[in-house]
């Protein structure tokens, strides 16, 4: 299985340069997720949108945020994030609005995957 970035107005805004990630529980180790990190920075939240992997994670951008429940890992449980509203409030982009996980503190540990590499 191989993954196509994705591209679109949120990737450009954050300077067009996107990797992917594996993200693992920080508790037990497990993959909980293979996320798309546009631009520069900490992890700190996780767009619904930018996740490849597993598929009960994928899509959830469609829904609303009542309908979203926390974040947990799927192996052991502990808290990984909960969903919400991120909502730029400063620069160009001012207004714009995607669901989200806020990521607890020393939750995930990320690390940076090869693209074309089987998940
Ligand atoms: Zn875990």
């Amino acid at each position: 299985m191989s993954f196509q970035l994705k591209n679109d107005q949120y990737r450009e805004h954050r300077g067009g340069h996107s990797r992917l990630l594996d993200l693992h529980c920080e508790q037990c180790e497990s993959r909980v997720a293979i996320y798309q990190k546009d631009g520069p920075g900490e992890l700190k939240y996780v767009y619904l949108d930018r996740i490849f992997f597993p598929d009960n994670l994928t899509r959830l951008e469609d829904k609303s945020l009542e309908e979203l429940s926390a974040w947990d890992c799927s192996d052991c449980n502990s808290p990984l994030g909960v969903p919400f509203i991120f909502k730029k409030d400063s620069g160009k982009y001012a207004g714009e609005e995607r669901l989200a996980f806020r990521l607890f503190a020393h939750a995930i540990v990320k690390k940076p995957r090869n693209i074309s590499s089987a998940p």
